[in-house]
């Protein structure tokens, strides 16, 4: 099999080419080609080496943040303070470990989605047309290519019409170029060669019968062409905004610290030794380090949870666009319908005729192919027609394929005078497309048998006969004859046969994703190829518009392709703006492009979805571009950020949900994190303030950070969406992660919450000892100079075990309140960190060699009603200021 230098099979003719690679104008059979893949192997490129795992650990502890607290460890070892160092040091262990799971969790979500969607091919194995997954495609296989499609392998062309290859992934030149099936005697590089297709080049135009001649990794340019459809993980706009967030936020840690220091050996007089290992923890508890592997952690969850929901997304960034987008341009056929078509009715005065014509013009199987015509094969067989037999007495000489720019197909065939015509006739041309554009093309029309001219009266009635059938949803297409006595394929003079009407019913579910994206107060636009009426009827069964309040069409809402070339961009802006529910009908695919363009113009978030070769352009220009698995080209799909598995507009509309839930979650988590950071100051803040003793000591403020920072926030970051992201607007792609009010109710509510609730346990403690506020103030030097009596002593530990635990407590709570009702499941990260963190506590200051290395005493009972109370707390702060605010502004969210 192996092909000679001598011959390179550019230079041979198909049939030699089929012999040297021992295959057949009937492909080959299975057996054979099983045994073939067992030889070469899948047709599948060699993986590419990523980072190993050993650097990217390492990467865990070098990065800024881990510098940072790698120095500050050894600050206090130097300042003889060896338990801080070893506890900054964990820090530092614990987080890179985390973050390094995290980021690897986040990967293999993300890889695991590659292999979902397996390409697939129409191929012939054993005398018929299947589906073949692409990896098991070897050499001599034979298969059928049309326009829109990724060359799989490559491949010796064997039969052309009309045939374009676009091979920019392999010349870097854009423009199509010629394939026919003639052979070449020179010797040429194989993109030169006009009879061969490279893996990886695409179908811009026509179709093709292909003889496969290399796969995998032995496809000439193989290297260079990446056939995966893999996630693309360049960091997204919103891991760059927590990059930044986290980087201000270190800035603010810092210079917090410097003013600790300052304030420490100048207000208070403790010693520079001293007041720098306070300004270390305080650094140490307000560095974010877990943000970021969170926040990517979280988005990797949301985007295998929308794989789930059959949406894959292909590039990370766009799980957060999806969370603002604001119009969906959405095609009809197949996607907000079954593309279950089946042919209802037919209109002509020969209806064996009209079958026979339309199914020699089809190039789908009954079960492989365009939906359109799989549904006229099956009306033809239905009606009694043999079609396979039919192709075989009446074989296809020529076609010319269906674009969506002329919206018709016509094929010639050798007739050999059937009697089924009323003329004798050698050759027959058979043309299907869209009535009114195919009714151009006829001159006569085929009425009781005889072939009569069409004038202005009956080119009206046939016009009629279609808007009746369109308005009742029908996609209808008209079938046109012309016999002629040379082979000439034309598509003029033709005499017209009679229309079919094919129904593809709405999927079910449309309504009521149309129904929550208004709801969601997002503008669905429908954009098709499909005629007026027909797209009209759709809209209206579906909800897009309004029931017919009076019967006829609506001008304002249904727009022409026609119609929207005499707009211009200024008047096209302005019915964008104004109109939310439109229709855009018999839409050419550069309309399509001008169409997204103004609505970004717009300042709108635009999602499009597309399928055809000549939609990429579009995908591309759009906010997300959506392709459809199932019907779409491999072209949509490689210029698009998300593919939809089943096709289905119920598909966007769950994965914006998904966008929107885990924008909504990260902000939780950060509002969670940062409250958190104001409690872990308040001692300090406190000391310098009333004078009082220091509550906390800097290895317990670490202990809550590493404590309640990790489980309970991922817990946070990776829930589900709630069950009311849908019942507001979009929000504003410009809108900050990180917002006032979002800071106000971190700081400004829920910290200083926290802060006071655990001064007031540290004081509670020594007061429920009989020692007042004054009393306090007065022992503050001899315990800072470790210089207080034993008995003392205790007491300060007890009370520090009071505060902590009532910071730990309250996080609880706050967790809780962070993430907020209407919620569809419970969430059992978020309980199981909580849960964590109590548990850890209670041991911490129960089990003496800890407590004692944590300078902490067991709480007596009386104070544990204390902080049992701290969990309700901020639940019922945040109720309360909700419920305030709902009165006085009328906005009803924790998050505002
Ligand atoms: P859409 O998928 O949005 O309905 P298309 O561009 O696929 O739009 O089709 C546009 C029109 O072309 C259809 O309304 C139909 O009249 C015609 N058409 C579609 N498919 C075929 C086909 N295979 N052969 C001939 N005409 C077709
Ligand atoms: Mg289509």
């Amino acid at each position: 099999m192996q092909l000679s230098a001598a011959a390179p099979i550019s230079s041979l003719t198909c049939e030699q080419a089929l012999a040297t690679l021992q295959s057949s104008p009937q492909g080959l059979r299975s057996e054979e080609a099983h045994n073939r893949l067992q030889r070469v192997g899948p047709n599948r490129l060699p993986p590419q080496r990523r980072r190993p795992l050993i650097l990217r650990l390492t990467d865990q502890f070098t990065h800024f943040m881990a510098l940072l607290l790698w120095a500050a460890g050894g600050m206090a070892f130097l300042a003889r303070t060896p338990e801080l160092g070893w506890a900054i040091w964990s820090v530092v262990l614990i987080n890179a470990l985390f973050s390094f799971w995290q980021d690897f969790q986040a990967e293999r979500t993300l890889a695991a989605l590659t292999n979902v969607l397996p390409r697939q091919v129409r191929g012939w194995r054993d005398g018929r047309l299947q589906v073949l997954s692409a990896e098991e495609l070897v050499p001599g296989d034979l298969i059928e290519l049309e326009a829109g499609d990724q060359v799989p392998a490559d491949c010796r062309v064997i039969e052309a019409a009309a045939l374009y290859l676009n091979a920019a992934v392999l010349t870097g030149e854009s423009l199509p170029v010629v394939r026919t099936a003639q052979p070449q005697p020179q010797r040429l590089r194989t993109s030169e060669a006009t009879n061969l297709m490279p893996a990886g080049t695409t179908v811009a135009a026509g179709r093709a019968q292909a003889l496969v001649y290399a796969t995998g990794g032995d496809t000439e340019f193989g290297q260079v062409a990446h056939l995966s459809a893999g996630t693309e993980r360049a960091p997204s706009t919103l891991e760059v905004q927590v990059g930044r967030i986290v980087r201000t936020v270190t800035a603010i840690a810092v210079s917090m610290g410097a003013f600790a220091f300052l304030a420490g050996v100048l207000l208070v007089g403790v010693g520079p030794v001293e007041s720098l290992v306070f300004a270390i923890g305080i650094i140490v508890a307000n560095v974010p380090e877990g943000l970021l592997p969170t926040v990517t952690l979280a988005l990797a969850l949301a985007v295998q949870r929308m794989a789930r929901e059959r949406a894959l997304v292909r590039r990370l960034s766009a799980v957060e666009t999806l969370g603002c987008v604001s119009v969906i341009c959405t095609d009809k056929t197949g996607t907000l319908t079954a593309n279950a078509m089946a042919l209802q009715t037919t209109w002509s005065s020969d209806e064996p005729l009209l079958l026979l014509a339309a199914g020699l013009c089809c190039n789908a199987s009954k079960q492989v192919g365009d939906p359109t015509e799989t549904a006229l094969l099956q009306g033809a067989q239905r009606a009694g027609l043999d079609l396979e037999q039919e192709r075989q007495r009446l074989p296809r000489q020529r076609e010319l394929p269906f674009d969506s720019e002329r919206r018709m197909m016509s094929v010639l065939v050798q007739w050999h005078n059937d009697p089924r015509w009323p003329q004798a006739s050698a050759w027959m041309v058979c043309s299907k497309g869209a009535p009114m554009e195919l009714l151009q093309r006829c001159s006569h029309w085929l009425r009781a048998g005889v072939i009569t001219p069409l004038g202005p009266a009956e080119r009206q009635l046939v016009s009629s006969a279609n808007d009746v059938m369109a308005r009742q949803g029908h996609r209808v297409l008209a079938i046109a004859c012309r016999p002629c006595d040379q082979p000439q394929l034309e598509e003029q003079d033709l005499v017209l046969v009679g229309l079919v009407g094919l129904y593809d019913p709405p999927r079910p579910g449309v309504s009521q994703a149309i129904a929550a994206c208004h709801r969601a107060g997002i503008k669905v636009t429908m954009v098709t190829g499909d005629y007026g009426l027909t797209a009209e009827a759709i809209a209206r069964q579906i909800g897009l518009l309004d029931a017919p309040a009076h019967a006829g069409p609506d001008p304002v809402r249904v727009v022409n392709g026609s119609d929207l070339n005499r707009l211009s961009d200024a008047q096209l802006r302005q019915l964008l703006k104004f109109r939310s529910r439109l229709v855009f009908a018999r839409m050419a695919p550069e309309q399509k492009l001008r169409l997204v363009q103004a609505y970004r113009a717009l300042g709108e978030v635009v999602a499009v979805t597309g399928d055809g070769v000549n939609d990429a352009p579009a995908l591309r220009a759009a906010d997300v571009g959506i392709a459809m698995g199932r019907s779409g080209t491999d072209v949509a799909r490689e210029a698009a950020d998300i593919v939809l598995v089943d096709d289905n507009f119920a598909t966007i509309v769950s994965a914006v949900r998904h966008g929107r839930g885990v924008y909504d979650n990260i902000r939780r988590f950060i509002l969670y994190i940062l409250a958190s950071n104001v409690a872990e100051v308040a001692p300090f803040l406190t000391m310098l303030a009333l004078r009082i003793p220091a509550a906390l000591t800097v290895l317990q403020i670490l202990a809550v950070d590493l404590g309640t920072d990790l489980l309970p926030a991922l817990g946070l970051g990776a829930d589900p969406p709630r069950t009311d992201v849908m019942n507001q607007p979009p929000r504003h792609r410009d809108q900050p992660l990180l917002d006032r009010p979002l800071l106000r109710q971190a700081y400004l509510f829920l910290g200083l919450l926290e802060g006071v609730l655990a001064m007031l346990g540290y004081g509670l403690t020594w007061w429920s000892h009989g020692i007042s506020l004054p009393q306090l103030r007065n022992i503050a030097p001899a315990l800072l100079h470790h210089q207080a009596s034993a008995e003392l002593v205790a007491l300060q530990h007890q009370a520090s075990a009071v505060a902590l635990g009532s910071i730990v407590f309250v996080q609880a709570g706050t967790a809780l309140a962070c993430r907020g009702g209407n919620r569809l499941k419970p969430n059992a990260l978020l309980w199981l960190g909580i849960a964590t963190e109590l548990i850890a506590f209670v041991v911490l200051q129960g089990w003496p060699p800890l407590a004692r290395t944590f300078q902490m005493a067991p709480i007596p009972s009386q104070l544990w009603w204390w902080l049992l109370l701290c969990i309700p707390a901020p639940l019922l702060a945040v109720q309360l200021r909700t419920t305030w605010r709902a009165h006085h502004h009328g906005s009803s969210s924790v998050m505002a």
